[in-house]
């Protein structure tokens, strides 16, 4: 039994929505259905969620907020018009979201409520046209399935019950659509998880339903080993781990939500990685374990916006409580660090450049300067991490070397390199501007 994930550019449209039936419905194992709410239909496109957070902003400010709501409706009602489906059900939408409207109006969880509702009315049109078909469908309500969630607004996260009370639909006839991006606490309240949460629903059924594959697609044929807007034409990845994969969408893979992967990885199930435009492609799969003799590295990730704060102090191995009262000082600014390569009297600290802001970088470094009394220290700005990622990482050979020879050769110097915590990644740490030549050099080294 399968479960699949379609993700917006899937059911972004009355053509993209025959595929989707056409696909779930060719393979009798393709039981659980579940569904983004409509992506962009063309590059300068508008996701529905987008609009819904729109809407919510203005319904917030006391703004106008009709010709938004038309918008949203002619969406719809153009996928259920191309579907040939009565236009009853854009009424029921339309209902439907005044009611969550008047609802909500005053109340913080008017947003969460919003933007759930891209997918929750998808999901029912995705019924209603499979039942169009002829097929059996049912539209099932996240809080029917029991998907529940902690009461973190846009950032729910699940909870342990939740696959108890999925493992309970194994037995139901027919075909089940279930909305992707929200569930609900335990007093009731609906709560959406991250952006591109869909793929967390989808893994949530997948692990509850105890399914032998968990089918995600979306608009590429697979998973690439590099991103593509660096490298032209990479090599597609056939298979590769759940580590590979967690490390690889850490640093910039944003084919599959990172936090997704969880659930099936704590399951054991596989997830393919498919496109709904050419399904016939075998497309990526992820598993537990791959045979990597022949291909020890899968992947080069990268990803800018990484700042490093230098910190050197005579004698600090020495020290003890240096490393915990630096990291408490980070805890206090609610900052959270990616990684701290450590020397005997060195220590840097790899962070997120979002996170400091002029006044709390400043406190920061005074901080660290003063109560630690450290000899010296620093921060740069604009630096970039590259992985290198594969499960043969660790046991091949002239890994590393094939890496320093590709930086040399593209001319670029290696600001940090962290090998070891992770059994399955080398990473470096580069400038921003020298990124592109570095990820290019890698590529060639490891996969030309
Ligand atoms: N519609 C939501 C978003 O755009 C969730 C998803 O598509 O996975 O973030």
């Amino acid at each position: 039994m399968k479960v699949v994930k379609f993700g917006g550019s899937s059911v972004a449209s009355a053509g993209q929505f025959k595929k989707v039936a056409s696909i779930v419905t060719s393979d009798v194992n393709r039981k659980f259905v579940v569904v983004s709410a409509p992506g962009k239909r063309s590059k300068d496109d508008i996701k529905m969620t987008d609009m819904l957070i729109g809407l919510a902003q203005s319904i917030s400010t006391g703004e106008d907020y009709q010709t938004q709501l038309t918008q949203i409706l002619d969406r719809y009602e153009e996928i259920a018009l191309g579907l040939e489906l009565p236009t009853t059900i854009i009424a029921d939408i339309r209902a439907q979201l005044e009611k969550t409207i008047s609802a909500y109006q005053n109340s913080p969880r008017l947003l969460d409520n919003l933007k759930a509702s891209g997918e929750d009315n998808n999901a029912r049109l995705m019924a209603h046209y499979l039942q169009h078909l002829g097929h059996r469908a049912t539209y099932m309500n996240p809080k029917h399935a029991g998907i529940l969630v902690s009461d973190e607004p846009g950032n729910a996260q699940v909870l342990p019950e939740t696959y108890d009370n999925l493992s309970q639909l194994r037995n139901m006839e027919g075909i089940i659509v279930i909305p992707g991006f929200f569930g609900y606490t335990i007093g009731g309240e609906l709560v959406t998880f991250p952006r591109g949460g869909s793929d967390i629903t989808g893994s949530i059924v997948a692990a509850g339903v105890t399914a032998d594959l968990y089918e995600n697609f979306t608009d590429v044929d697979s998973i690439y080993c590099v991103n593509p807007n660096i490298v032209q034409n990479p090599q597609d990845i056939k298979e590769l781990t759940y580590r590979e994969m967690r490390e690889l969408s850490y640093a910039g893979f944003s084919v599959f939500h990172d936090e997704a992967l969880q659930p099936v990885y704590h399951a054991g199930i596989p997830v393919c990685v498919k496109n709904t435009n050419n399904p016939d492609a075998p497309g990526t799969l992820i598993l537990s374990t791959r045979e990597h003799s022949k291909q020890p590295v899968v992947g080069i990730a990268s990803d800018k916006g990484f700042c490093t704060v230098y910190v050197s102090k005579y004698m600090m191995n020495r020290e003890i409580g240096f490393g915990r009262k630096l990291l408490q000082i980070l805890e206090d600014e609610c900052i959270s660090y990616e990684h701290t390569p450590s020397g005997i009297d060195n220590l840097s600290i790899i962070l997120r450049s979002n996170q400091l802001n002029g006044e709390v970088e400043s406190r920061v470094l005074d901080r660290i300067r003063t109560e630690l009394e450290v000899d010296d220290i620093s921060i740069e700005h604009n630096q970039a991490i590259i992985m290198v990622v594969g499960e043969g990482m660790t046991s091949t050979i002239g890994i590393a070397s094939k890496a320093t020879t590709a930086f040399m050769k593209a001319n670029v110097n290696i600001d940090m390199i962290n090998q070891g915590s992770s059994e399955v990644s080398m990473m470096f740490g580069v400038k921003e501007c020298d990124l592109n030549n570095a990820v290019q050099a890698l590529y060639n080294v490891y996969f030309n």
